[in-house]
């Protein structure tokens, strides 16, 4: 029986300490039970989630794919050098490979599959199975996510997970914000699901035992009356869902209501900064930095708790901003903040802005983990910005500051339970900051 081995990697510690290992998985990706499901029914499936797994490089199979976010394709592509070195056929994918599948090739991957894979998987499979050669590149974007299969969730459910499992809604986003891998590869596509069969993964979520899922979006508000329809579906299930959003859902009362209504409980907004001109600049003029406080303040008094996604080292930052940002989380009690340092991933527009005026400090990938600063800001220095990274995770996850974001937030009476799940993240995201590791979506 042909096997295929799907591997998520995991990461390196920031300067390259050690592997990032976690108990648990606490939001599982949806990709590999999605993939497992459009796999022929001959073939073995085995799937690996290094962050909880182990890797047996010796054990056999025919294919190893593996999936990569963000930094975790320098991860994924040790992981692929050992299973070629004995012999296996490797294929790697995802969003961070779909940004550099040259730079893949040129490291002797076997294949990179560019974007979407409900087409080019398949596909690929077919080719092994006919030839028993895959083809050096797999790009065909689809045009629809309709009759998509039933994710096979058996094969996260063996995990070690948390209390959640995922279902995706759509895929892209109408936006084009510079720096985002979303917008370089959809390029303001934005294709949502068939309500009915998102509402057939809800159901199978439901019945397997989960009280709990969270909505794999881009941007559950790009499609405003998707949204809304398939919030009123969710509502009679009397589930809880997160997601990740734009604030735009707070301009529209009536979706904003609709959407709590329905057991929303968190969701995540990229934020990225309290500048305005800095927003501007990577092509987010459409966020108000004076409305941020003003819409969050909506969304909690909705009942739905805000996280949050903010970046530091755009061209108006400076020392003084920095501190600023602290206050503002402060102010505006954000329950579940995170923050990164502004990267520009290759493959990304602004990585070719930077790159056409000199603005990258170097082009060792491995450095472009989001916790240290590989460019040239235009206000603060460098390695100031990297030192005032730190200093911004410190005050933000220190002791008083979580316990006024979270169970000391007024939004707490309303909200107790949601409040004690921010406290408990923000602890866990503390344990990770004191050892220099920028928490992320494990
Ligand atoms: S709104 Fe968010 S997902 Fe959409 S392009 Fe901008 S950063 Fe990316």
């Amino acid at each position: 029986m042909p096997k295929v081995i799907f591997i998520q990697p995991t990461q390196y510690q920031t300067g390259g300490k050690g592997l990032c290992k976690q108990k648990k998985i606490h939001l599982p990706g949806l990709v590999f039970p999605l993939l497992a499901a459009m796999t022929p029914d001959n073939w073995d499936i085995k799937v690996i989630i290094e962050v909880v797994d182990e890797i047996d490089f010796d054990e056999p199979c025919d294919i190893v794919a593996i999936g990569t976010m963000g930094h975790a394709i320098f991860r994924g592509l040790e992981i692929a050098h050992e299973f070629q070195k004995r012999g296996r056929l490797v294929v790697m994918g995802g969003y961070m490979s779909s940004m550099v599948p040259q730079m893949l090739l040129e490291r002797k991957i076997d294949s990179v599959v560019i974007g979407d894979a409900e087409i080019s998987w398949p596909q690929l499979i077919k080719d092994y199975t006919l030839t028993g050669k895959i083809k050096p590149i797999y790009d065909i974007p689809v045009s629809t996510l309709d009759n998509l299969p039933l994710p096979r969730y058996e094969l996260l459910t063996e995990k070690p997970i948390g209390n959640m499992l995922p279902v995706q809604a759509g895929r892209g986003c109408p936006h084009l914000c510079s720096f985002c891998s979303i917008a370089c590869i959809y390029k303001g596509r934005y294709i949502t699901r068939p309500v009915d069969d998102v509402m057939r993964d809800i159901h199978r979520v439901k019945e397997l035992g989960f009280k709990r899922f969270y909505l794999i979006d881009d941007n559950i508000v790009g499609n405003p009356s998707y949204l809304e329809e398939l919030a009123s579906r969710i509502k009679p299930l009397g589930m809880k869902w997160s997601s990740q959003c734009s604030l735009n859902l707070a301009r529209n009362d009536k979706l904003l209501k609709t959407v709590a209504d329905s057991g929303c409980e968190i969701l995540s907004f990229g934020l990225e900064s309290i500048t305005q001109e800095g927003l501007d600049k990577l092509n987010k003029k459409w966020v108000k930095v004076n409305e941020h406080e003003e819409l969050l303040r909506k969304i909690t008094e909705a009942g739905i708790m805000p996280s949050t996604e903010m970046m530091i080292g755009t061209d108006s930052d400076t020392v003084e901003s920095i501190i600023e940002t602290f206050r503002f989380v402060e102010k505006a009690k954000i329950p579940i903040p995170r923050f990164y340092i502004l990267t520009p991933m290759p493959g990304s527009e602004l990585f070719e802005e930077f790159k056409r005026n000199g603005r990258l400090l170097h082009e060792d990938f491995k450095m472009y983990d989001g916790t240290t600063c590989v460019h040239k800001p235009e206000k603060i220095a460098p390695e100031k910005l990297t030192e005032m990274y730190w200093w911004l995770n410190s005050r933000v996850f220190s002791i008083s500051s979580i316990m006024k974001r979270t169970v000391l937030n007024r939004a707490a009476l309303k909200n107790p339970g949601s409040h004690l799940f921010a406290l408990a993240v923000n602890l866990h995201y503390r344990h990770y900051i004191r050892r220099h590791i920028t928490p992320n979506i494990f």
